[in-house]
Formats: structure tokens, sequence, C-alpha cells
């Protein structure tokens, strides 16, 4: 099969397994995810499925990226944070959507790779940093949207606070490290109020603190 009927299966899958937001999928279908993966999978780029990246990390599952890019309710005059940029293909998914995104990723390798891949496909309108997520990136702050895609034990209560008054919300894993009781929460903030509604299940690997020391990386 090719490639483009691949693709082209995966956002029917996508659209029958519950994302109907036609700028997601139309999204999903511009960003060629075969740039993203790792040569070892080129065969399974348009699986729906989680793939290994370096680092010991995953490019998350199609299915998932659908749902919580749908989640975000985002629109093109939007300011969005990133925490967790790994590949770079949620980055790359957002970037056809809002008018800019912030990515922070921890893994300094990770980030020259996917910078490398943003630049290839000329997507202009990503700004990157090597650092702590979990912090946000204050200086940038207020986001209309936060998507994070690296589970948290709580919800980070500096995302909270970099997120808009005026109607911000934010999309992230939420529970354990091991991946079991992980569920995806949505985070509406109207002037100091919150709700959080509980989406679906999924299997993120954990947002960890702090930088890796250099010699580790
Ligand atoms: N959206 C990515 C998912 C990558 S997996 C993709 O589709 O490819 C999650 C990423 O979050 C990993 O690269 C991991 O290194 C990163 N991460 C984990 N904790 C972090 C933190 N505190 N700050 C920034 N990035 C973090």
């Amino acid at each position: 099969m090719s490639t483009e009927s691949r693709k082209i299966r995966l956002v029917m899958d996508l659209r029958n397994a519950g994302v109907s937001d036609t700028r997601v999928l139309a999204a999903i279908e511009r960003v060629p995810r075969e740039s993203f993966v790792e040569e070892a999978f080129l065969d399974q780029a348009y699986a729906n499925q989680a793939l290994p990246i370096n680092c010991g990390q995953t490019i998350s599952q199609p299915l998932v990226v659908g749902l919580m890019t749908q989640a975000l309710e985002s629109t093109d005059r939007h300011k969005v944070l990133e925490v967790g940029t790994g590949s770079g293909y949620q980055t790359a998914i957002l970037s056809k959507l809002v008018r800019r995104v912030y990515t922070v990723e921890r893994h300094r390798d990770l980030m020259a790779e996917a910078e490398r891949r943003f630049n290839a496909l000329k997507l202009h309108n990503i700004t990157t940093m090597v650092g702590d997520g979990y912090k946000g990136w204050g200086a940038q702050a207020p986001f209309d949207r936060i998507l994070v895609t690296a589970a948290a034990r709580i919800v980070p209560p500096d995302l909270v606070a970099q997120l808009s008054d005026e109607g911000g919300i934010m999309v992230l894993p939420v529970g354990d490290a091991s991946g079991l009781h992980q569920e995806v929460i949505r985070v509406r903030k109207d002037g100091k109020q919150f709700t959080s509604e509980r989406m679906f299940p999924v299997r993120f690997v954990p947002l960890v603190q702090g930088v890796p020391s250099d010699v580790s990386k």
C-alpha cells in the first residue's frame, strides 16, 4: 500500500474513533508523520500506534494526538504552549492550527532533531526551549491554550497560572508514572474560576521534573 493510501486509511480510522473536527483531520493529513519516526519504524509511520524515539521516549499514537488536539478547541488566533516536544509531531500538528506554538523539551538531543524537522518542513511559527516544562514558560505567558504530552501526577500549578484568564484551556494526561492509571484532563479557566473534566484513558511517559545533566543527556 502507498504512503498516501495508508495515510487516508489512518484519517478514516481516526474519524471513526471520534476525531470529528475537520481542521484537526486536515492538519493530520498535511503533516508527514514519516518525517518524525525513526528510520527503523518508517513502515509503521501511518499505523495508529505510538512508536519509540530517542532518549527512551515515544511519538504519541495518532488517535491520541487527534483527540487531545480536538479537545484543545484551538483557533488560528491562539498562542499555545506545548510541554514535551519529543519528536515534534504534535508540535507540527499544532503549528498548522494556531498562530504560534511555544514548545519545551527537557532532552537537548530530541529538541535538536525536532528543530531540524521543523526547518525542513518550513514550519516557521514554532519557538523552542530546552528546559523543565513542569514550570511552563513564564516569560511568554499567558497562553490561550496549553497541551502537555507527558503524564504528571497532579496538574502542574505553574501551568495553571500561565493559562489565560479569558477562556484558557489546558489538556493534559494526569496519573502515575507506570502508565496504568492515567487519563486526559481538560482544565478551563475563566477569570479565577476553574473547571476540570475527565476525558479518556491514556498511557504516556512521565513528566519528569528538572533537566538531565550534560553527562547523561
Ligand atoms: N508530543 C511528543 C510526545 C513525546 S513523549 C511526540 O508526539 O513525539 C513526551 C516528551 O516529554 C518526551 O520527549 C520527554 O522527554 C518530555 N518531557 C518529560 N518531562 C518533561 C519536562 N518536565 N519538561 C519538558 N519535557 C518533558
